[in-house]
């Protein structure tokens, strides 16, 4: 399984030479907010990104500016086959419960990590068609939009590892689950 993620993420250096990593101060720099139209330019290129990294790798649904090189507040899913672009997004609101999920980041290799998240939230943005959005959301997405919407605060998810849950990857991401307790 080591050696299969090495070999896909030695395809993607070549493939992506957009890409940052953690120790790129970027990823660790707080975005700005951005103007409509620089934001739905941004999503262009995080999407295209994010296309040929899951064409590569088979997965993947997020990708935020920071991780292009770019500190502005922009991120893009890949969510019912289409990109989406989440221009200037904010968390106003989170449960007190949380829950744990194994992550995996394009900027940390193939290093991932468990992070405890709220359960759900509530999140508001800009979207690629200027309309804005408040809407909550629970499960799988308030994971995925609270990892996107973290590294544009400058914060990666070895950050917010559990202590002790930062390992290379040994098993198969399209296999994970949210889980009430840690590993
Ligand atoms: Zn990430």
């Amino acid at each position: 399984m080591i050696k299969q993620s090495i070999s896909t993420f030695s395809k993607i250096l070549d493939a992506l030479p957009e890409i940052v990593y953690v120790g790129n101060p970027i990823l660790r720099t707080k975005t700005k907010r951005v103007s409509i139209r620089k934001g739905i330019q941004i999503g262009k290129q995080l999407g295209k990104s994010l296309l040929r990294y899951r064409s590569i790798a088979g997965y993947g649904r997020g990708l935020a500016a920071p991780q292009i090189g770019v500190a502005q507040s922009v991120f893009v899913t890949y969510l019912d086959n289409i990109v989406h672009t989440y221009i200037n997004p904010v968390i106003v609101d989170r449960s007190k419960k949380y829950n744990y999920f194994k992550e995996l980041c394009l900027s940390a290799g193939i290093f991932s990590a468990d992070v405890k998240r709220p359960e759900w939230i509530v999140m508001k943005w800009t979207d690629e068609n200027a309309v804005v959005h408040q809407e909550r959301f629970d499960g799988f997405l308030a994971r995925l939009y609270q990892h996107e919407e973290a590294h544009l605060r400058g914060v990666v998810h070895l950050d917010q590892a559990e202590p002790g849950t930062i390992e290379f990857t040994s098993t198969n991401p399209l296999l994970e689950k949210l889980r009430t307790k840690k590993t």
